[in-house]
């Protein structure tokens, strides 16, 4: 069989559920030659995931998945091999994390009129790790609201609850420049995610590719079948090299680890590229 490299994985420095260990031990476990740490705005599990890649002997590439926008549509650019010193991304993911963290108890304090939970372990967790959502809806789950994350999500943590709030993103076209700046590879991720009204729309590709993207996240679980076509065929002619992984959230998402994965050619193109290659 040829190898293959699940290149979009998130732990609990984020939204996971397992460790940066866990995820590089499932990984080799279940025979993939190497894995991505992709965590939401941080490189906090960085050092972990190295330290079990190198126990465990398969490949681990440094990366993360940044909360951008572009007009006003919620877009995710996955970042990998980026330079963690880099000083002006260094200052906006600073600011995205901030503003998730008074985000996460602006909603919380909107939930806490209705349902009756114990909030202080959310906001506390938010020193070690990037807050979000999930971690609302794991509160409500363990107060038994919910059965599971995806249950709070569609009853009210979706964007149209009254107990959302937004957070702040930074545009992305100017995440795409800062990541080739610090020395990383910008991929776009899940383009045509099913959660989204419509798929991203083909000048919004043609934009970033002129801004400097490198890659597109073609093959995910999420992305809407129907919806790929005009993505492929534009990704081809602006020459954007195509990924494939799978969102692993641990037990946070059905996503499976290495559900979708690339082959080592792509592995092997980022590391070459970026600037921290491991
Ligand atoms: P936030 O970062 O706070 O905007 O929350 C968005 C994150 O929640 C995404 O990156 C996903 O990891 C996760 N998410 C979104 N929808 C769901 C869902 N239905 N079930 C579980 N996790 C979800
Ligand atoms: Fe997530
Ligand atoms: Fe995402
Ligand atoms: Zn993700």
């Amino acid at each position: 069989m040829p190898a293959r490299y699940d290149l979009h994985t998130h732990s609990l420095r984020s939204d996971g559920t397992t460790t940066p260990a866990e995820i590089v031990a499932e990984a080799a476990a279940i025979g993939l030659a190497g894995v991505a740490l992709t965590d939401h705005d941080t490189v906090e599990g960085w050092d972990e995931a190295r330290a079990a890649a190198a126990v465990h002997g398969i490949d681990f590439l440094p990366g993360m998945e940044i909360t951008t926008k572009h007009d006003w549509r919620s877009t995710h650019v996955l970042a990998y091999g980026l330079d963690p010193e880099a000083t002006a991304l260094g200052a906006a993911l600073a600011r995205v994390r901030e503003s998730r963290l008074g985000r996460a108890r602006e909603m919380v304090n909107r939930l806490a009129a209705d349902f009756d939970i114990d909030w202080h372990s959310i906001i506390e967790a938010g020193e070690d790790r990037t807050l979000g959502r999930p971690h609302i809806a794991d509160a409500l789950v363990s107060a038994g609201y919910y059965p599971d994350r995806g249950a709070a999500f569609d009853d009210v943590l979706h964007p149209r609850s009254p107990y959302y709030v937004p957070t702040y993103a930074i545009e992305t076209l100017d995440a795409i420049r800062m990541v080739r700046d610090a020395g990383g590879v910008p991929v776009l991720a899940h383009p045509a995610a099913g959660r989204m009204s419509r798929p991203l729309d083909l000048a919004a590709l043609d934009a970033f590719a002129a801004a400097g993207l490198w890659g597109i996240e073609l093959d995910h679980p999420e992305n809407r079948e129907a919806w790929l076509p005009p993505l492929r065929e534009r990704a081809a002619a602006l020459g954007l090299h195509v990924t494939g992984a799978s969102d692993y959230h641990g037990a946070g998402k059905s996503n499976l680890l290495g559900e979708r994965t690339s082959p080592a050619t792509t592995w092997q193109s980022i590391r070459d590229l970026a600037q921290v290659k491991r």
